[in-house]
């Protein structure tokens, strides 16, 4: 007998993830083929295939890793009827053409429908972004566009693997805003080898004078296999970066609202907070994660497969392309929501802090400058910006 994903009003966020990239950059562990790995038939075999998988979630298929029995399997929940976000991520969405996006997401509006309130946002890369091509994702629905900048140096560019120069990066923000793009977000990466604060803050500089509404900002680290793992810079330097981006973002009108995210106000990233606030979310495409908070004591997990021939092989034979399923436990929920209440500025209720080791603990870490009394509620606690920097740890402590 199959179980229901409870009475769930349905889920208003869904994440697609796109596999293709124009080259594979050096320090990324996304699921994503470079051209040079792709054939012909692949593009249209993607289409085919996602357009596939959104039937099926459409029609509730059961949550079901490949090769598992179906039998106990809880349905797929139920999508909303109006969606409060879509991201559309990998990879680089913007190599896939908006005519064939536009096909693959047809199934989708026989279940629910976007709103002139949704959030849609695409992630592009300067390389794979033109005027035309712009306009024609707006047209789509698409309204927010989230730019993989990275960093403003040729040299370092190069050595992170990413194929656009600093003047194609600027090039592609002009593009976006000619477009029409009101809600750009970038991602800039820092704690890059050879990277100085000098030349962070030459970037922010250059950044911060595009209309954009937000800023990712993600500290670089690679395993220690990789060949750049030794030139990383220490924590001390790592620190330096983190500081400069929190004083620099606050005194150019962003918010620091999550560790690594900076937003000018009501532009946070809706669809992220969705996840930040154990929030349920679906998703299409190979090795894409999705969450349903409602079956079983906290929810159940599921990702699918991480290779597009695998993926596209089961949905011929009419199998959502899942890899695993995890049912939580009510701890696993506990320790997430530390996990995702640490992350976000908005901080903790201090009544979480039930008995006296935790309330110790909380106290030592405001003795040590990286927890402090949330200023506009004064039952809240939250990271500092020295907080946020070494946020691990924190969560470690209090988690
Ligand atoms: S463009 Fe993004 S997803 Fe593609 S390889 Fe580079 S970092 Fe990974």
């Amino acid at each position: 007998m199959e179980r229901q994903a409870g009475n769930s009003p349905g889920i208003r966020s869904l994440y697609l993830h796109f596999p293709f990239c124009e080259s594979k950059c050096h320090y990324c562990d996304f699921y994503s083929i470079g051209r040079e790995r792709t054939k012909d038939s692949d593009a249209p075999l993607f289409e085919e295939a996602l357009r596939t998988e959104l039937e099926l979630l459409v029609s509730g298929a059961p949550i079901v890793a490949a090769g598992s029995p179906s039998s106990e399997a809880p349905t797929h929940p139920r999508f909303a009827p109006e969606l409060d976000t879509i991201f559309m991520g990998g990879g680089t969405p913007s190599m896939t053409p908006p005519d064939s996006m536009a096909r693959a997401l047809e199934p989708l509006w026989k279940a629910t429908r976007v709103t002139s309130n949704t959030e849609w946002t695409m992630e592009a890369n300067p390389s794979s972004v033109d005027r035309e091509r712009l306009r024609q994702y707006r047209a789509l629905g698409v309204n927010r566009i989230s730019m993989g900048v990275q960093a403003l140096r040729d040299d370092l560019l190069l050595r992170l693997g990413r194929v656009h120069s600093r003047d194609k990066a600027l090039e592609s923000l002009d593009a976006i805003f000619d477009a029409g793009f009101d809600n750009v977000s970038v991602d800039l990466l820092c704690g890059v080898p050879q990277q100085t604060l000098q030349d962070l803050e030459a970037a922010l500089d250059t950044l911060t004078r595009y209309p954009i509404t937000h800023l990712s900002c993600y500290l670089l680290t690679l395993p220690k296999t990789h060949k750049m793992h030794r030139e990383l810079p220490n924590e001390d330097q790592q620190l330096e970066h983190l500081l400069l981006i929190d004083r620099w973002m606050a005194s150019h009108g962003f918010e620091h609202y999550e560790i690594s995210n900076f937003s000018k106000s009501g532009r946070q990233a809706r669809h992220n907070l969705a996840y930040w606030k154990r929030e349920g979310y679906l998703s299409a495409g190979p090795s894409a994660h999705a969450f349903d908070p409602n079956p079983g004591p906290a929810g159940i997990r599921w990702k699918n497969v991480s290779s597009l021939h695998k993926y596209a092989q089961l949905l011929k034979q009419g199998r959502l392309p899942i890899e695993w399923t995890e049912e939580l436990k009510a701890e696993d929920a506990e320790l997430e929501k530390w996990m995702l209440a640490l992350r976000l500025s908005e901080g903790f209720p201090e009544s979480w802090l039930d008995g006296d080791q935790k309330l110790r603990k909380a106290r030592l870490l405001q003795e040590q400058g990286v927890l402090e009394r949330h200023p506009a509620k004064l039952s809240t606690l939250r990271l500092t910006a020295r907080g946020f920097a070494v946020s691990d740890q924190v969560i470690a402590t209090l988690a």
